[in-house]
């Protein structure tokens, strides 16, 4: 961890107090460690967006188009047709301020324009100025305000402070989704350049050869052989994955978190050996070196881009003629499937119902996207007794669950991860109940912001979801926090490295391969992680 960061006192001592003048009034102080680097240029260039330019946050002139102000009217007023959500989040706030303490940046900050319902008001200031009629007449008595240079800044510096994490949205009365708000917030900020990098450049990778990382179809394959060696080592068994093979049954999509970041690639072998276990009972399954991300930052830049990045597995499943689509562990791929796809991009109806080679069970949740979650695949093959599973394989870790905000807020994926953690493991304990299912924490990291430049953000933001798990890990002895989502399985690690120590972070399907007893194995001394398994310390 950078060595900038501030200690555990500083960052635990929080003021939870409002500022003495009013907000309109407090000026937005850009404060390094809070924000992301600027787009690269060429990345915008790629994805064909407007104003790339080198700029820098804490400087006076973000160099921007002399125009910016008709521009972003311009995208307002069209955004306001075109999405009756925005114009209706805009007017029916009532700032009733049930939302206000349930954003984990403004937990961890303390600072109010964090508050969703501020956060909001951002935007909705100046929509109110320029869009009501008391809002023109009587200006700022009603809280409207024009757009200037500042409020620009203070736009991206919040509308990247929020991880459209939609935690606030469950807490509203009047069902106003904040992210959505952030989502147009910076779809407008887009129009004049100003992203962050560690959206644009994914995006742009990911436009490019099909993953967030920029990795090309051959080396992605490579990871996986890779894979295959190490699971060998710690099974005795070799498994073969087939690539971009046409006629398959189910093409397979995970996000490239899995293949190229630990702890994922744990997750990603657990993956090879389960439908290693299954092809004997007739799964028929491809991974694509093409459609090789499940993640999609276009949800993190515009409605336009999350179009574009969401149609790619689609038209892979098209080319190679599967029937359905299987989908890993990934938090925002299930968030763009379940809420956007349908209108964007599909029905997909070159594909058919998804149904289990296995079991025969037919997914009808699945009907119009046709993709159908890996926990919910293999709860049921848990449910028809179609595992040979030695839990104890798991005993050296003690779980909790940490429901992604995206498959769990986003598409209702509550009960399926905790029934497969429960069929594979001994030890498991819930997080407090205000804090998971709907209810969950963000890791702090999600929307983008999982970058190293803006660690205290990250960290502050991170302070919620870890003070739960350390509840658990005091009470319960809990060890290890699983969760369904590549980019928590990148930030929890660090999050709580700093918060509560030495604990571990896995996906589900590390755990399910842990405990899934395969054909002609060794007898496993250790994880997937080489770790020795409880009992067989002495033995290593
Ligand atoms: S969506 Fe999440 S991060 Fe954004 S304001 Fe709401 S609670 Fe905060
Ligand atoms: S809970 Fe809803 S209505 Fe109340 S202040 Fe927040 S956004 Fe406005």
């Amino acid at each position: 961890m950078a060595d900038d960061i501030p200690n555990i006192e500083e960052l635990s001592t929080i003021v939870h107090s409002p500022p003495k003048t009013p907000w309109m009034d407090t000026p937005t102080v850009i404060r390094k460690g809070m924000f992301c680097h600027p787009a690269n240029p060429k990345s915008l260039d790629y994805l064909s967006m407007p104003y790339g330019r080198k700029w820098a946050p804490m400087e006076e002139d973000w160099k921007l188009p002399e125009n910016w102000v008709e521009i972003i009217s311009d995208g307002l007023r069209d955004r306001l047709t075109r999405f009756r959500s925005l114009r209706i989040f805009m007017d029916c706030c009532v700032r009733c301020g049930a939302c206000a303490d349930k954003c984990h940046f403004f937990i961890g900050t303390g600072d109010p324009k964090n508050m969703p319902v501020l956060r909001a008001e951002l935007l909705r200031s100046v929509y109110r100025k320029d869009y009501t009629l008391a809002g023109k007449l009587l200006g700022r008595m009603v809280g409207a305000r024009p757009l200037t240079y500042d409020v620009l800044k203070e736009w991206w510096y919040y509308f990247f402070q929020c991880s459209e994490c939609r935690r606030c949205s469950v807490y509203c009365p009047y069902g106003i989704d904040t992210a959505e708000i952030t989502i147009i917030g910076r779809e407008l900020l887009n129009l004049i350049g100003l992203n962050i990098d560690w959206i644009a450049t994914p995006a742009a990778n990911c436009f490019r050869t099909g993953n967030h990382l920029g990795i090309q179809p051959h080396a992605f394959k490579d990871m996986i052989d890779f894979f295959c060696d190490e699971i060998e080592d710690v099974t005795g068994v070799r498994v073969n994955p087939s690539f971009n093979r046409k006629g398959a049954e189910i093409l397979f999509v995970t996000p490239s978190g899995d293949v190229f970041a630990d702890p994922g690639t744990y997750t990603a072998m657990g993956y090879l050996i389960l439908f290693h276990y299954l092809e004997s009972q007739g799964l028929d399954i491809t991974w694509s070196t093409y459609a090789s991300e499940g993640g999609n930052f276009g949800l993190f830049t515009s409605h336009e881009m999350m179009k574009r990045l969401n149609a790619k597995m689609y038209a892979e499943s098209k080319r190679l003629g599967t029937k359905w689509i299987l989908g890993g562990e990934c938090g925002h791929m299930w968030r763009v499937i379940h809420q956007y796809m349908d209108t964007m991009n599909g029905p997909a109806d070159h594909l058919e119902l998804p149904k289990s080679p296995i079991t025969g069970t037919v997914f009808q949740n699945a009907a119009s996207t046709k993709m159908v979650h890996i926990t919910e695949f293999t709860a049921d093959l848990l449910r028809h007794n179609k595992l040979k599973i030695d839990k104890s394989r798991n005993d050296h870790q003690i779980l909790s669950f940490h429901d992604s905000c995206n498959p769990s807020r986003g598409m209702g994926l509550l009960e399926e991860p905790r029934e497969v953690i429960k069929g594979v493991c001994n030890h498991f304990f819930e997080m407090p109940e205000k804090t998971i299912r709907e209810h969950t924490f963000c890791c702090g990291s999600g929307s983008g912001l999982n970058a190293g430049e803006n660690m205290e953000l990250r960290l502050r933001g991170g302070l919620p979801r870890a003070n739960a798990f350390k509840h658990v890990h005091e009470t319960h002895g809990v060890n290890t926090l699983a969760t369904v989502c590549a980019i928590d399985r990148a930030a929890l690690p660090t999050a709580l490295d700093y918060w509560v120590p030495g604990m571990r972070v896995t996906g589900v399907h590390e755990l399910v391969a842990n405990a899934l007893i395969l054909d002609g194995e060794n007898e496993r001394t250790t994880d997937l992680r080489g770790e020795p398994l409880a009992g067989m310390e002495e033995e290593e």
